[in-house]
């Protein structure tokens, strides 16, 4: 295991309150706090794991977005990645779009795993691993609850919808996390300082020969119905009544 590269894409948080613009052509993003994808702080993890269990092994941070993705890309550099790349642009990033500048990034760097997240909490498309394990003609793991790995392999359980299924993929090879992987650590202020030292390199998709294009149009974005106010029912004999009046049950 020499190298392992992470993707992690900047996002709104978590816990903030997502609003639609009035216009309805997205989502606002003015003073909102951006955060690492919370799948691809799990992918993170697993690298540093891996890389601690065999005793080295140099893991790279990558990212596809804005300048301001350098933030993010700091906070995985705190987290104990080793150095960063980000393929800088203005321009929406669609799943196929980073999926082919994390080719050209996994041409030039030779990882034996790719990490992603196993969707993006924004676009929640889950796409862009299985593009890129396409596109690079390696095998792909998703859904991954477990990592071991073994040799020039890594056996991977991933959670499906009958339980839990096991499989061996050879390296170099596309991993994508799912929830109960690992619990991410905590970064600690020193981390923080030491991560301003580490090398966060930016390229343009021209520099790696790529055309990022959009494919993708987005026609409306609509907030989610407003729940109605509740009512309160004095006794179970008058929730019945209303439930039943209301035909939800018979
Ligand atoms: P998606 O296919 O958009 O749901 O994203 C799946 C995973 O791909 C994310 O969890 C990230 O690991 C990675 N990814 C997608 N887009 C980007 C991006 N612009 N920058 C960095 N990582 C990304």
């Amino acid at each position: 295991m020499q190298k392992i590269m992470v993707c992690v894409k900047r996002v709104v948080d978590y816990n903030v309150r997502v609003r639609v613009k009035p216009d309805g052509s997205g989502v606002m993003l003015d003073g909102v706090k951006m955060s690492v994808n919370p799948f691809d702080e799990i992918a993170l993890e697993e690298a540093l794991r891996i890389k601690e269990r065999a005793g080295g092994a140099e893991v790279v941070a990558v990212s596809v977005g804005v300048a301001d993705t350098q933030q993010q890309l700091r906070t995985a550099l705190a987290m104990g990645a080793d150095r960063a790349i980000l393929v800088q642009t203005d321009a929406p990033v669609e799943p196929l779009a980073a999926a082919r500048a994390f080719l050209a990034l996994a041409r030039k760097e030779n990882p034996d795993i790719v990490f992603l997240g196993k969707q993006a909490i924004d676009d929640d498309a889950n796409q862009t691993g299985q593009m890129l394990a396409a596109l690079w003609d390696r095998p792909q793991a998703t859904y991954a609850s477990k990592v071991e790995i073994l040799g020039n392999k890594a056996a991977v359980t991933r959670e499906v919808d009958t339980g839990l299924e096991t499989i061996e993929v050879d390296l170099p090879a596309v991993i994508t996390v799912d929830l109960r992987l690992n619990e991410p650590r905590y970064v600690k202020l020193p981390d923080i300082m030491k991560a301003k030292k580490k090398p966060l390199d930016t390229v343009t998709p021209e520099a790696l020969g790529i055309d990022l294009g959009q494919m993708l149009k987005v026609v409306k974005t609509d907030p989610p119905a407003q729940r109605q106010k509740g009512i309160m029912v004095k006794d179970v004999a008058e929730l019945v009544d209303v439930l039943k009046k209301k035909g939800l049950i018979r």
